[in-house]
């Protein structure tokens, strides 16, 4: 499989450093902003199957403080309306390692994921603790959902595509109440 990942999320929270680190597994802060849209790919192993995340970063012109965490609505607003309804989203609390400076409470932080129906991870892009399993948690949910059916990757803007074409045979069909002429031995 191909899933699409969007890093979207106020300026200076750290989405184009947590995508070095995922994909790097170093810490790269080259000041640089991003300009307009980067991205990156990086192929994981989710319970034996191979996903390739193409990962889009993003650019935003907010500052940092506590408003990266009040402009969370709007984010999530924007995803759900532009991306799809069915949208897989795992929320980050970046800059886990800077905890004395520390404006959200994880339990603040984890009720609103509840609420949102949002994955929920703290993670810190300069020690790296916790990235790769945010990548890895939110793949591993969007798999799970294709395989009981809850996601169809065929659907238009689903953000999912076969890496194998062979794969879509290998997939038992979606609603399948009725055996096919073939499964029946009639
Ligand atoms: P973006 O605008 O969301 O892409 O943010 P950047 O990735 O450019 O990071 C903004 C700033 O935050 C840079 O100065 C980074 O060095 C810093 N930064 C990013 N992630 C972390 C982190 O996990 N911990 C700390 N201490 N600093 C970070
Ligand atoms: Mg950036």
């Amino acid at each position: 499989f191909l899933f699409k990942f969007l890093v979207i999320g106020n300026a200076g929270t750290g989405k184009s450093c947590l995508l070095h680190q995922f994909i790097e597994k170093k810490f790269k802060d080259d000041s640089n902003h991003t300009i307009g849209v980067e991205f990156g790919s990086k192929i994981i192993n989710v319970g034996g199957k191979y996903v390739k995340l193409q990962i889009w970063d993003t650019a935003g012109q907010e500052r940092f403080s506590r408003e990266t965490y009040n402009a969370l609505t709007n984010w999530l607003t924007d995803a759900r309306m532009l991306a799809s309804q069915d949208i897989v989203i795992i929320l980050c609390g970046n800059k886990k390692d800077l905890d004395t400076d520390r404006e959200v409470t994880f339990l603040e932080a984890s009720r609103f994921a509840q609420e949102n129906e949002l994955m929920f991870l703290e993670t810190s892009a300069l020690t790296g603790e916790n990235v790769e399993e945010a990548f890895v948690q939110c793949a591993r949910k969007i798999l799970n959902k294709i395989e009981s059916g809850e996601l169809d990757p065929e659907r238009m803007g689903s953000g999912i595509q076969y890496g194998d074409a062979a794969l879509r045979q290998l997939r038992p069909p979606r609603r399948a109440q009725t055996p096919s002429a073939q499964e029946c031995g009639c």
